[in-house]
């Protein structure tokens, strides 16, 4: 029987009393209180030379004994292809030239994340990303299935494969072709960490809530973390390119309630993953304590801790967050 349970912090370590609610004008955030403060880096670009590197050694790391122990290793094979892809296109000169310049130039000043779909549709560099990472990928450990979806993708159109990118963007994965949009999904992921890489941080602004501010895509986790000047600030992992935002804490990232928050993990998965709750609009996202535990990865550990998810949809949540590499 799995015991769920409503988890107290470590002491010295407590999550901030929910916000109570106020008048607008009334709220005055305390900034050690929400892990935010005017020197806290609004964003952290990717780092795209070891993003993936090190979040395919996360997911070999988890995977021994796990029960999805052979879907981690299925996905540690597409994040060790995607290292190699950009390591192969890094050696090579990555084109540096932005595909949607622009149009890039002016979302920014419009305060719209800069890069788009018609980057998507007018980046060269996706196809050969795609081809890379299909010509790369090692899948003689893994399903039919998928096998079948790397031999389609292989020989389908340009235009089928740019139409199967354009809808994994827009967050729109159609369902009879997951296993083709996971490979999609892993190309689009390395010519976005490449193209987010870079923007210049100082020109980026908050978009909305859960909302990257480079690409419009939704957060895969929100990330506890100890590398900012002010300890444990919130940041949010872009399901797309990356990019890691500074969100407020005890705050929604679905619909930017402050009421109603708490944190649940359960006794089979790590103390340092729980997920994050909202009784306003009934979303969770996952909840990483990587001040605790730097190697969690947004990505690795929303699959390995996939049997907090199985209980608090049980409890009539909805997911919030997405993980392009596991979509359920
Ligand atoms: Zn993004
Ligand atoms: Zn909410």
């Amino acid at each position: 029987m799995v015991r769920f349970f409503k988890r107290g912090a470590a002491k010295g370590d407590a999550e901030p009393a929910p916000v109570t609610k106020k008048p607008f004008e009334e709220i005055k955030p305390d900034p050690d209180k929400i892990g935010i403060s005017g020197s806290v880096p609004f964003v952290r670009l990717p780092e795209p030379g070891s993003l993936f590197r090190a979040r395919a050694g996360r997911l070999l790391a988890l995977a021994p004994g796990h029960p999805l122990e052979a879907y981690l290793r299925l996905v540690a094979e597409v994040a060790r292809a995607q290292a190699q892809v950009e390591a192969e296109r890094a050696a090579a000169g990555w084109d540096v030239t932005e595909p949607d310049e622009a149009g890039r130039a002016l979302r920014t000043e419009h305060g719209m994340p800069p890069l788009s779909r018609h980057g998507i549709e007018a980046d060269p560099t996706f196809h050969d990303c795609l081809d890379g990472l299909l010509a790369a990928l090692d899948l003689s450990a893994a399903p039919e299935e998928v096998r079948a979806a790397q031999a389609a993708l292989r020989v389908a159109p340009k235009e089928d494969r740019l139409d199967l990118a354009v809808q994994v963007f827009e967050g729109a994965i159609p369902v009879e072709r997951v296993a083709e949009c996971l490979f999609v999904s892993a190309a689009l992921q390395v010519c976005l960490a490449r193209r987010a890489a870079r923007l210049d941080a100082k020109t980026l602004k908050p978009v909305a809530d859960g909302v990257c501010p480079c690409c419009g895509g939704a957060p895969t986790a929100s990330l506890i973390v100890a590398w900012t000047p002010a300890d444990k600030a919130r940041y949010l992992s872009c399901s797309l390119c990356g990019t890691l935002w500074n969100h407020v804490r005890i705050r929604c990232t679905a619909c930017g309630s402050g009421e109603g928050i708490s944190y649940y993990g359960i006794d089979e998965v790590s103390k340092d993953v729980q997920v994050e709750t909202c009784t306003t609009c009934h979303s969770y996202l996952k909840h990483l304590h990587q001040h605790r535990a730097p190697t969690l990865d947004p990505v690795a550990d929303d699959i390995a801790s996939y049997g907090l998810d199985l209980k608090i949809t049980e409890e009539g949540f909805r997911r919030a967050g997405l993980n392009l590499l596991f979509v359920v």
